[in-house]
């Protein structure tokens, strides 16, 4: 019997799927769906090529097939689709893949009522990060002189950004040389901390699959009592064979997990004052605001947002036909999401105008956790841009003055 906590590597023994390591997610799901654990499968498949992600809706086993293996461009966000589209899973049993972002979104609307987790079925995916299919197309042709049609498969390992090609050839690039030139993850994901969902029931991933099952395997982690039944029983069932991780592996493993949280943070930490502090950052995000044309994608798309009476729609603060709207737009959103913002980048990449919300979001999440929370030794409350000073008092911000 496996528990909250234990670690293995999995492999499929089901021929037909033809997974991104071992094959054990979707064997799972499969052995889920099939013995009716969950009444559905929420999960993601290739669309018309590798750079479209399309959310699958599965009810039958036998689809699970077609969706095996990684979409590395594929930036959707699962849990908003459960609430908008399958009743918040109230009657509605649904095993779901997440990546960290996912996960996080999840147990927000399940805070707000807006998902029954009695009903979810979390399968983790460790994530080092996503690309957004325009700028995956885009660094391909320009940064490896591929023509983004020839790409077969592409993934990212050993810090490298690597495709594969229809003739056999692959080519890597770093990704911090990606990076540093503009391109490569979405600016979210590299300031993410999340990269082993633990949030989840089982956690997946790659990174510490070592020796002769490298590339063969998938690594598995426990995470909850849920986690452990349905594995336990694909197992069991003859579904899917494990053996003990190398020690070499668990070592790797926790080596990666602890370079890639230290790069988000050291990434937060550069964005963050990139954008400057007090009066200098309020200016900059009206100016980049200023674009807006009040679509609401941002709205639409976040996991946060989910009032049934949205006050960005009360002609007492926001005023009716006007583009740009009037800066309380983005305030009322600013103190509705930013204290929960997941740093999902959801709200900056569907922005027709290009505005970085999720940025000002996860900027502002960070410094009021630092503020409310466990302030940590050394940091200078007088630098955050919650800080009271004079030259900010007309700003329409609500500021805290230091002792
Ligand atoms: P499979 O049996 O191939 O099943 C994979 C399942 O994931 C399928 O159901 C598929 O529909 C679903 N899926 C594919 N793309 C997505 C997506 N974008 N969002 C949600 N579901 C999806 N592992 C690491 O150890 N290190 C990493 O850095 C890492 N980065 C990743 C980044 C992304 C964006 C993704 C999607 C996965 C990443 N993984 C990473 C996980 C790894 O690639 C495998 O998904 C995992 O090891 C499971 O392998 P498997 O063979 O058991 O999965
Ligand atoms: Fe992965 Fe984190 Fe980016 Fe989500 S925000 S796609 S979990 S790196
Ligand atoms: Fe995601 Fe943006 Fe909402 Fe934050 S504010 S949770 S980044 S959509
Ligand atoms: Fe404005 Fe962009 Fe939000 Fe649309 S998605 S309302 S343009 S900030």
């Amino acid at each position: 019997m496996s528990a909250k906590g234990d670690m293995c590597y999995a492999w499929t023994k089901d021929a037909g799927i033809k997974g991104e390591c071992g094959g054990a997610v979707t064997s799972l799901l499969k052995y889920a769906l099939q013995n009716h654990i969950v009444d559905a499968v929420l999960t993601v498949k290739k669309g018309v090529d590798i750079y479209d992600p399309q959310p699958a809706f599965i009810t039958d086993p036998k689809e699970l097939d077609a969706c095996a293996g990684s979409l590395h461009c594929g930036t959707l966000l699962l849990p908003k689709l459960i609430m908008k589209y399958l009743d918040g899973a109230k009657d509605m049993k649904v095993a779901v893949t997440v990546k960290g972002c996912d996960a996080k979104a999840m147990y927000e609307l399940a805070k707000r009522g807006k998902i029954n987790m009695d009903n979810i079925f979390m399968i983790g995916l460790n994530c080092g990060g996503s690309v957004t299919p325009f700028t995956a197309r885009t660094m391909i042709l320009e940064k490896y002189g591929i023509n983004p049609d020839d790409v077969v498969k592409e993934e990212i390992d050993k810090g490298q950004f690597i495709v594969m090609l229809k003739d056999g050839t692959h080519k890597g690039i770093s990704i911090d040389e990606l990076e540093e030139e503009g391109v490569g993850r979405r600016l979210n994901c590299q300031r993410c901390e999340t990269k082993i969902p633990r949030q989840a029931d089982i956690a997946c991933g790659n990174w510490g699959v070592f020796g002769e099952k490298a590339g063969k395997a998938t690594f598995v982690e426990i995470c909850s009592e849920k986690g452990a039944k349905v594995f336990d029983g694909a197992v069991k069932a003859g579904i899917i064979d494990t053996c003990a991780p190398e020690a070499k592996g668990l070592e790797i493993r926790g080596k990666i997990e602890n370079v890639m949280v230290k790069m988000g943070k050291k990434n937060q930490k550069k964005q963050f004052d990139a954008l400057g502090y007090g009066a200098e950052r309020l200016e900059f995000m009206q100016k980049e605001s200023s674009r807006c044309i009040k679509c609401y994608t941002c709205i639409e798309a976040c996991p946060i947002c989910s009032c049934k009476d949205c006050m960005t729609k009360d002609p007492n603060f926001v005023i009716p036909g006007r583009i740009p709207p009037n800066f309380m737009f983005h305030m009322i959103r600013y103190a509705h999401v930013a204290p929960s913002c997941i740093n999902c980048g959801q709200c900056q990449e569907l922005c027709p105008m290009d505005i970085p919300n999720a940025l000002f979001m996860h900027a502002m999440q960070t410094e009021i956790q630092e503020l409310i929370g466990a302030q940590k030794p050394g940091y200078d409350m007088t630098q955050s841009p919650l800080a009271y000073s004079e030259d900010k008092k007309d700003s329409g911000f609500v500021f805290i003055k230091m002792p």
